[in-house]
């Protein structure tokens, strides 16, 4: 059994950054947390890591009642299938707009609620919000799947899995209405249990994807136990793509290697026609990005598709 072991050290400084334990203590962590988040091997304690590290205590603290009092909102980003020019569905990306900040970047608190322990609730929301919207499209004819992301807490949560029962019965979902992404790192953290978990989500009809292929740092060997339908290639080897060659090898390389795993190939961050056309002649089957369009509200979704050069019904394979 091997470990690959990372440390990270913080430190703090009597008695310039406190004169008594429990401080120096608690700005040793701050330090250290600062260390982790840049990837460095450490850091020392400055004062503006201890205004930063309240700002990130105080927004949590609100994250809890966002959701109750209906901070959070979806947005959906429209996936376009190359072959057949159809839109073939959407990611579903949540978004928090704060009273007073405004809107708060969805990365920045997406990490915060899962380092805080914050990430169920806000999961859980996400997926309500996700599947009331699909049954809405059921009544509007519009039978394209709507993608959620899933953090690696939600994986190792053992309330994952009846809550999202629990949805498919209320909403009277049909398999393949919902898809699962998950990032190659979620599934890293302890990967046989991130299996067993897939195959139980498998078997409740979901379909999953692999988000951010190729930022993380699975084993090539392990993707082939994986029973997920389709791999997602991180936008940063996407959007160099035209000036790139190095990343076209490696777009071209993942996607013939998916496709040899039977997975389907979607190319995240595309930002040009250029970028398209690319993309299609390296193998991606589906694209996102930009180009196609940026994250819309929810309910603009249906008339944007009926007015872009892609309107035309998708096959339901997607
Ligand atoms: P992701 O799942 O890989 O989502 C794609 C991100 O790339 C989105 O950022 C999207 O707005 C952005 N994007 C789309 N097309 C382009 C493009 O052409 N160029 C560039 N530069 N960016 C593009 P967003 O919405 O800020 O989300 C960031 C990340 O936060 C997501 O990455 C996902 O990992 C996470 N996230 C978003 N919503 C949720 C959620 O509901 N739950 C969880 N657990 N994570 C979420
Ligand atoms: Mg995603
Ligand atoms: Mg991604």
């Amino acid at each position: 059994l091997a470990f690959d072991v990372h440390t990270h050290t913080g430190l703090a400084l009597f008695p310039g950054h406190g004169s008594d334990a429990e401080v120096l203590l608690r700005r040793a962590r701050v330090a250290m947390r600062d260390a982790m988040q840049a990837g460095r091997d450490y850091a020392v304690f400055a004062p503006a890591l201890d205004q930063e590290a309240s700002r990130r205590l105080a927004l949590m603290g609100e994250l809890r009642y966002a959701i109750e009092r209906h901070q959070l909102a979806l947005q959906l980003q429209p996936k376009l299938h190359l072959a057949s020019a159809a839109i073939c569905g959407a990611e579903a990306l949540v978004r928090w707009k704060h009273p007073l900040l405004g809107q708060v970047p969805t990365f920045e608190f997406i990490t915060l609620a899962e380092q805080a322990g914050m990430i169920t609730p806000v999961t859980h929301w996400v997926l309500e919000a996700t599947f009331r919207q699909r049954y809405a499209w059921h009544m509007a004819g519009i039978e394209l799947p709507l993608s959620v992301n899933l953090s690696a807490h939600d994986l190792r949560d053992p309330t994952l899995l009846d809550k999202l029962k629990g949805l498919v019965e209320t909403w009277g979902a049909k398999p393949g209405w919902i898809q699962l992404e998950l990032t190659e790192s979620a599934l890293m953290v302890d990967a046989s249990a991130a299996v067993e978990t897939l195959h139980s989500l498998k078997r409740l009809g979901f379909q999953l994807a692999i988000d951010d292929f190729g930022a993380g740092y699975s084993s090539l060997g392990y993707l082939h136990r994986l029973p997920v339908d389709a791999i997602k290639i991180d936008q940063s080897f996407v959007i160099p793509l035209v000036q790139s060659e190095d990343c076209a090898t490696i777009v071209s390389s993942a996607a013939q290697m998916a496709h040899k795993l039977g997975f389907e190939v979607v190319a995240e961050g595309v930002e040009s026609q250029d970028a398209l056309r690319r993309v299609t002649e390296l193998g991606c089957d589906i694209a996102q990005g930009h180009f196609v369009s940026h994250p819309m509200a929810a309910d603009q979704f249906g008339a944007w598709r009926a007015a872009s050069p892609w309107s035309s019904p998708a096959s339901l394979a997607h």
